[in-house]
């Protein structure tokens, strides 16, 4: 077995990129992590907003057609190389082809098919801002390692065949230490038809991969430095929390947190606990582990949601589900006047839910996030 101690999992998020200088500064990104010794590979999303552009392409919009043309022609053309350029735009007539035969009617595969696309030109062009900062790299294709079911839109990966797909390459990377692209979010059924594995999927491709190889160390890039404790329109003040556990993070993704992918963890609990990073290439603000220390237990975020027409807030993390914690909670809440109407926790979860009057929840939210987030006694 060849050495793969220097190989991680660096997923580029579709928010990053956005023209030619963004795809650019991803390729600079990770020729840092080159020349320190380490082979990246890279997964990557589609430009930003070409996914739901090309869900408008799935139902039959021309004019949406015309918007992921122009995007991804304009950034072919600006890296510069007439080779990429006439390759994406091949790739174009290809889904143009597809485009032009929506009949109408919803056919998930179909749709699969066609959004596909976002990623499948995205890696072309990441490949080519890697040559162009002079980063060797090489090109794999998810839709024949990455194996699915076939529950389009939203398919879980078959990590018994993927786990064998790479494992036929792993050792060739290794040895020609080109930096490989795969693109995210995207696969295919074991007899060939593409797959989607649900909106912000390429968090799970990363983590899929490096599972399935036991690599220690997956990056999620982003705009933002990390997770934050609370959403920071509504709280200014909000910071990066720095270490997470997957239980905890799961918790945050089901009550909606923005940037975390519930179905990423599974492969991690499954296989390999890989530590994955979140934040920006600026700075990698969150680490979330599986395990963490005793000290990292307590509150990590708090948010709110409105569920069956019930405005609740919920508090995440490990340990707050114990009784005198969640006094703490009752107690601020009560001596602000507002009522309670209920309060939800299991101990097996990470989490209270508390349900508020409706109306009172920004307010109430408010005066936790200052008083347990920010008040530490
Ligand atoms: N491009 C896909 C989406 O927007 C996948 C991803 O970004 O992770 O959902
Ligand atoms: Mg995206």
């Amino acid at each position: 077995m060849s050495d793969r101690s220097n190989l991680c999992v660096i997923k580029v998020g579709g928010s990053l990129l956005k023209d030619s200088g963004s795809y650019i500064e991803a390729a600079k990104n990770v020729k840092r992590f080159v020349e320190n010794n380490q082979l990246p590979i890279i997964v990557v999303s589609a430009a930003k907003g070409i996914t739901d552009t090309l869900l408008e392409v799935a139902k039959g919009s021309v004019e949406s057609f015309n918007k992921v043309f122009d995007v991804y022609t304009e950034i072919a053309r600006e890296l510069g190389s007439q080779r990429v350029f006439k390759r994406v735009l091949d790739e174009l007539e290809i889904l143009k082809r597809i485009a032009y035969s929506v009949s109408g009617g919803y056919d998930p595969s179909l749709q699969d098919l066609i959004v596909s696309f976002g990623e499948r030109i995205s890696k072309i062009l990441m490949v080519e801002a890697l040559e162009v900062v002079g980063v060797r790299a090489l090109e794999l294709n998810a839709r024949e390692l990455i194996v699915t079911n076939d529950v389009h839109g939203d398919a879980t990966i078959d990590y018994i065949a993927t786990a064998n797909h790479l494992e036929k390459i792993v050792n060739s990377i290794v040895s020609t230490a080109a930096v490989p692209v795969i693109e995210g979010f995207i696969g295919a059924t074991e007899d060939g038809r593409t797959t989607t594995l649900g909106r912000g999927g390429s968090d799970y491709t990363a983590t899929s991969i490096a599972a399935l190889l036991k690599l220690n160390d997956v990056y999620l890039v982003t705009e933002v430095d990390g997770i934050l404790t609370a959403d920071p329109s509504i709280i200014s003040t909000a910071r990066i929390v720095k270490v997470m556990s997957y239980a905890e993070a799961m918790e945050a993704a089901m009550h909606g947190a923005k940037r975390i992918n519930p179905k990423a963890f599974e492969p991690l609990e499954k296989f390999y606990s890989s530590t994955v990073y979140i934040g920006s290439w600026r700075l990698f603000g969150t680490k979330i582990l599986q395990v963490i220390p005793g000290e990292c237990k307590g509150p990590k975020v708090i948010m709110h949601k409105t569920s069956h027409e019930m405005p609740y807030i919920a508090i995440i993390g490990e340990g707050v589900a114990n009784v005198s914690f969640i006094k703490k909670v009752v107690d601020i809440i009560y001596e602000s006047g507002v009522e309670v109407m209920g309060l939800q926790t299991y101990y097996y979860r990470p989490s209270i839910i508390i349900h508020v009057k409706r109306g009172s929840e920004i307010s109430t939210l408010k005066l936790l996030h200052r008083k347990i987030f920010e008040e530490v006694e």
